[in-house]
């Protein structure tokens, strides 16, 4: 398996869970942009949004529905929070595997 979320995803990668049910887990970003910064993804392999489909609906759902739960979990529901998705290279996608940043614990600038 190429993709390192994926692995991260099988358990053959490391990574600091914060949050996994059946369609999505969260993890701390290894870079951390901002006091808090954790990315959120779909267990399946959708590359970018550019190929999110009808059948990826469910997991972009609960992605959105379980934001307020990782947030309350990591003391930033309050203070507020940026969720983003990078798609492509002009956006700076670096990983091949959609995910949504979430930011906080500090005012954030609109660039990141
Ligand atoms: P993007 O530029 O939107 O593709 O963001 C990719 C993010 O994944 C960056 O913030 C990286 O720091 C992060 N990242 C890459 N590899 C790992 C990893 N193994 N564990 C946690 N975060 C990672
Ligand atoms: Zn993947």
């Amino acid at each position: 398996m190429e993709c390192i979320f994926c692995r991260i995803v099988a358990g053959t990668a490391a990574a600091r869970l914060i949050y996994e049910d059946d369609l999505i887990i969260a993890f701390h970003d290894i870079k951390p942009a901002a006091p808090v910064h954790v990315l959120i993804i779909p267990k399946k392999h959708i590359p970018s949004m550019n190929e999110i489909g009808q059948e990826d609906l469910a997991a972009i759902s609960r992605i959105h529905n379980k934001v307020q739960v990782i947030a309350n979990k990591l003391g930033i529901a309050g203070t507020g929070y940026r969720l983003v998705a990078n798609c492509g290279a002009d956006a700076g996608q670096v990983v091949p595997h959609l995910h949504y940043h979430l930011l906080g614990g500090k005012k954030l600038s609109l660039t990141h």
